[in-house]
């Protein structure tokens, strides 16, 4: 056998025995495999399945309270704040979009964490922050469906899974709303290419979804889940397939929010 692919089989065998770790009950699995914090490495004290301590836990820096209406991007002048120039220009095919925390720090690692290591725990935590979004935003974030952003089904088929999914799925859950993985699809896989500039990330995504033949969205207002968000253009993307499908609204909900990031048509705000 050769060495990759012994180390391929070892790595699988290895992912096994973690999966059928966590179904292992909590205090079992801290008696018998006391684990460092996946971020910091401190030892983990309490019971909880998610591999994270308590402080780095803490540490995320909460998403500005006051921001755009429609994209949620923070004001730089809050007592000003109401829409933003990209909002002003109805950029966005989303009606409105929030998310939980800002991309930086022990989230980066938390958010990676989620994306390549399956961590189901940390998906349901995320997700119950994002549910504390949805019942404290009332009407606005009122969904009758809840869809992850979908990867290409290639890229899905590598991976396993799908990150987005992973927040989506114990959110609807939470919310008693239907989940539908399968409503939206990505159609064109994303360029192997760095993306660096601002019109090739638009460009990428323009038109790179569409809803599944025969998929139920008339009237229904949606509510699309992802893990980063980051120009909006993703979301605008999935948005726009779901509108020409019939979807009433698009509500878009990100664990993470990059704030330093460019505007599609501005470069004030
Ligand atoms: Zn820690
Ligand atoms: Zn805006």
């Amino acid at each position: 056998m050769a060495a990759s692919s012994r180390e391929g089989k070892d790595l699988a065998t290895h992912q096994r025995a973690r999966g059928w770790l966590t179904g292992v009950s909590d205090a079992l699995v801290s008696v018998f495999f006391p684990a460092g914090c996946r971020i910091c490495d401190r030892l983990l004290t309490g019971a909880s399945r998610v591999p994270i301590c308590g402080d780095c836990l803490s540490s995320f820096v909460p998403a500005p309270g006051i921001t755009c209406e429609i994209c949620g991007r923070p004001a730089p002048r809050p007592e000003q704040a109401q829409l933003c120039p990209a909002c002003v220009d109805k950029t966005y095919a989303f009606d409105r979009a929030r998310s939980f925390a800002v991309y930086e720090g022990a989230l980066v690692d938390a958010i990676l964490l989620l994306k390549f290591e399956q961590i189901r725990p940390l998906g349901s935590w995320f997700a119950e922050r994002l549910a504390e979004i949805v019942r404290r935003e009332g009407n606005a974030m009122a969904a009758d469906v809840v869809v992850p952003v979908p990867l290409h089904r290639q890229r899905e088929r590598e991976r396993g899974y799908n990150q987005a999914a992973l927040l989506s799925r114990p959110l609807a859950k939470r919310l008693h709303l239907p989940h539908k993985a399968v409503l939206l699809m990505r159609t064109r896989a994303r360029p192997d290419k760095r993306i660096l500039t601002l019109e090739e990330r638009w460009e990428s995504v323009r038109g790179a979804f569409a809803t599944r033949p025969g998929s139920q969205v008339d009237n229904l207002r949606v509510l699309l889940v992802d893990d980063v968000l980051t120009t909006g253009a993703t979301l605008d993307a999935c948005a726009r397939a779901l509108r020409d499908a019939g979807a009433k609204s698009v509500l878009g909900l990100a664990v993470a929010r990059a704030v330093r990031n460019p505007m599609p048509n501005s470069s004030e705000w």
